[in-house]
This record gives C-alpha cells, sequence and structure tokens, in this order.
C-alpha cells in the first residue's frame, strides 16, 4: 500500500499533538485524528508540572499558552487523614501552572497546525492497518462511514485504553489498581494561595487547583468499590463527597462531573513494526503526582528524535524504534517506581500521618519530594542521606 503521509498520529492530546508539532517542523507529513471536536474536556486535576512548562518552552508553545493566563502553582500543600499538613514547594525558578484542559489542550493543536500539521477531529480510529505484521495506517469511523488511512508510521497517542495498544495486543496486564476519579470546577472555593491542595482520607483523596477568575479544580479519587454509587449519580456522588469533606463551605459546582479510571494501564513495549506510543497510551499507573502532561509531552520529545531517524533511514521496524522504548524507560522508570511507594504510603492512612508528620517538621524533605514529582530533580536525589535520616526522625 503506498502510504499517503509520513505519520499518522492517533489522538490530538498532549502527546499527540507535540510529537505532531516535532515531526512536522522536521518536514513530515502529519495528519492528527481524534475522536473528539476541540475544545473538548478531559478529566484531570489541570496542574501543568514545572517540567512540563519547560517542555511547553521547547516546543515553542508556551507564549500561546501564557496568553490564556493560566495560574501560576508554586508547590502542594498534602494534607493527611488525622489533618497533618505539611507543604512542599518548587524550587525557586520553577513553577507550575494550572489551565483548564479544555483550554490547554486546544491550543496545543493549534500550535500543531500552525506547525503544518494536519488535524482531523470528529474522526475515532477503529483499527490499526497492518501488512506483514507492520503497521501502515488505521481505519477511522466518521459518523456512519469508515476509510482507511496509511502512513510510513502509526503514533499510538489516544490515551488511556488506547485503541492502537489494544488492536496491537499491547497490554501488559489488566488494571490491578483500580481507582475511579471525578471532576468538575467550582467557584467560590476559598484559602487557595498559589498552590495545589491533595486532601487524603482513609476513603481517597481531593486535589484541588485554582485555575484563575475564581475557577477550582477539584478531583475526587476514590476505590473502585464506589463503583456502584458513583454509576448511580456521578454528580450527587461528587458534590455528597466534597460536602462531607468540610473544605467547600461556600462553593458551588459550575459544569458537569467527568468520571473515568482504572488508570493502571501498562504496556508491554512502547513500540512496534510501524508504530510508536507516546503520553498515556505508552503506560499510565495513578494521577496522584500529576505528572501526565510532563511524561506526554517529553515522550513526544523522544519519539520525535528517534523516529525522524528512522524515516530518515527508510526503516520503521521495531528494532529501529527500540531506541525511543529505552530512551522513555530510562528517563520514566525511577518515576514509576516512586509512583509505586507513594500510593504504598498514601493506601495506609496510619503510615501516611506518621511520614506527613516527619514532612512536616522538616519543610526540606516536602521541598526535595515536589522536586522530583515536578520532574526537576531526579528520583535519587531524595536518597541522599542527610534527607533519608530526616524520614526516620
Ligand atoms: C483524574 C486524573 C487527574 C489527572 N491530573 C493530572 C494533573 O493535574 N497533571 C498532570 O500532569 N497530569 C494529570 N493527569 C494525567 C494526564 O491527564 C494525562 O497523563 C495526559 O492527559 C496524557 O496526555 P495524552 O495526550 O497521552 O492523552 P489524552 O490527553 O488522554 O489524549 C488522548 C486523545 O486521544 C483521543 N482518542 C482516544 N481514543 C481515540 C480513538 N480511538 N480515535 C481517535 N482519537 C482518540 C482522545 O479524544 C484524546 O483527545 C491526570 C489524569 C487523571 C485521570
Amino acid at each position: 500500500m503506498a502510504a499517503e503521509r509520513d505519520v499518522i498520529v492517533v489522538g490530538g492530546g498532549p502527546a499527540g499533538a507535540a510529537t505532531a508539532t516535532h515531526l512536522a517542523r522536521r518536514g513530515y507529513s502529519v495528519l492528527v485524528v481524534d475522536r473528539e471536536e476541540f475544545p473538548r474536556s478531559k478529566p484531570c486535576g489541570e496542574c501543568v508540572n514545572p517540567a512540563a512548562v519547560a517542555a511547553l518552552h521547547r516546543l515553542g508553545a508556551l507564549p500561546r499558552v501564557a496568553a490564556a493566563n493560566p495560574e501560576p502553582l508554586g508547590g502542594w500543600r498534602i494534607v493527611a487523614p488525622n489533618g497533618t499538613t505539611f507543604y512542599g514547594s518548587f524550587p525557586s525558578g520553577g513553577h507550575g501552572l494550572a489551565i483548564p484542559r479544555a483550554m490547554l489542550d486546544s491550543l496545543l493543536l493549534e500550535h500543531a497546525r500552525g506547525a503544518g500539521a494536519e488535524v482531523y477531529t470528529g474522526a475515532r480510529v477503529v483499527d490499526v492497518l497492518t501488512e506483514n505484521g507492520c503497521a501502515v495506517g488505521v481505519r477511522i469511523a466518521h459518523g456512519a462511514a469508515t476509510h482507511q488511512l496509511t502512513a510510513r508510521l502509526v503514533v499510538g497517542a489516544d490515551g488511556l485504553r488506547s485503541v492502537v495498544v489494544r488492536r496491537l495486543g499491547l497490554i501488559r496486564r489488566r488494571p490491578r489498581l483500580r481507582k475511579i476519579a471525578l471532576t468538575a470546577h467550582l467557584q467560590g472555593v476559598e484559602g487557595l494561595g498559589g498552590s495545589g491542595e491533595l486532601h487524603v482520607h482513609p476513603w481517597g483523596c481531593i486535589g484541588i487547583a485554582d485555575l484563575g477568575e475564581g475557577a477550582v479544580n477539584v478531583t475526587v479519587v476514590v476505590g473502585e468499590d464506589e463503583s456502584a454509587k458513583v454509576a448511580r449519580d456521578k454528580a450527587e456522588y461528587f458534590d455528597g463527597t466534597l460536602a462531607r469533606s468540610g473544605r467547600f463551605p461556600r462553593s458551588e459546582r459550575v459544569d458537569d462531573v467527568l468520571a473515568t479510571g482504572p488508570f493502571d494501564w501498562p504496556v508491554r513495549r512502547a513500540v512496534a513494526d510501524g508504530v510508536l506510543l507516546v503520553g498515556d497510551a505508552a503506560g499510565y499507573y495513578d494521577p496522584f503526582t500529576g505528572q501526565g502532561i510532563f511524561r506526554a509531552l517529553r515522550s513526544a520529545e523522544l519519539a520525535a528524535d528517534v523516529a525522524d531517524a528512522a524515516l530518515r533511514h527508510g526503516t520503521v521496524s521495531s528494532a529501529a524504534l527500540a531506541p525511543y522504548d529505552r530512551a522513555r524507560r530510562r528517563e520514566f522508570a525511577p518515576g514509576m517506581g516512586l509512583q509505586h511507594v507513594i500510593e504504598a504510603v498514601v493506601s495506609r492512612p496510619t503510615l501516611l500521618n506518621v511520614m506527613a508528620g516527619r514532612f512536616a517538621r522538616h519543610p526540606p524533605l516536602a521541598d526535595a519530594l515536589i522536586a522530583v514529582t515536578g520532574d526537576l530533580k531526579p528520583v535519587t536525589s531524595l536518597l541522599q542521606p542527610r534527607l533519608l535520616a530526616r524520614l526516620f526522625v
């Protein structure tokens, strides 16, 4: 089959838009296909960590994003089940941003278009076309019609439960960590001072981020054992949970509640013959540390470098694309490991209460953790003896 384009990117979220931008800038013909019309909302805490801000800068998209007046984010306040509170600030010079995903994702897709990528929205990819085991395009459904699009390389950027991953049999296992998230915007939330808040309860957690102009993102994450109640009426469940928390006395929900989960979707590898996976499609675990947008943007950079080399050499075999898989693992595996450690602590309220006390007594320890989850420092920076000693005192 003769390829109509160099690259088809399935999914126009941050990972897809960034990959398309990088490759279009290098002169490749790139088509982004997304099942939604934009602007579209996405269940998310809507916090862009400092390393993701730096990645937006490298992408050339930061001026566009800054023009939308995102709210600066200086760090995170964490409240343990017994009320113990600690605050970790991002290192000086690094700050995050809070911005509605409907806005951010539209801006990034517009940026990809500006770089020369074609964008096709409202078109759902339903299958990956293969020839001799190598991906050569996708089948899309647009309304009742389906048609085929071909390319030399397919990029799966279609998020959790990626159709590219499922069609190619790349799911490593079914989710083990089974949580549900409910997200909505509120007005009238008091006491937010330039930082995000995470309230951890024995039954789950509530994340709060000030989006500016009175709007606040509130995300509730609970265990799958609550799924029947959520399914009955997610808005009632969300509003009831917020009322019980006591944190939102004079606030009002201003839009619909979005629900999603579970999030634990590991993949076997992020490459196959003719295919690269970026962002959540390449594997996701848990939203607690808010690193997903960074990984989406960073994986796009790593993928574009390897895709460029493979396309130039005229071979997109999984062996030619394997350097991307290795680079991804090298960069993200330590952070994923830390996420598992954090989950082990957060899911044990008594342990979290004790640890929160240590972090509250030793602010440099809290700052070090927030620098790592902000992707500004490597996980190994937490292993300094002087910091570790504080964990046990
Ligand atoms: C509850 C929750 C809170 C989170 N909070 C944060 C946070 O505060 N900060 C942070 O950095 N990260 C956060 N994350 C993670 C973050 O949302 C993701 O990591 C990020 O969106 C990944 O970007 P992506 O481009 O890979 O996928 P997505 O943003 O999910 O984009 C995928 C795109 O693919 C499209 N698509 C899907 N299937 C198809 C198909 N078959 N055909 C065509 N198009 C398709 C979708 O419409 C979508 O536009 C959170 C995640 C959750 C679940």
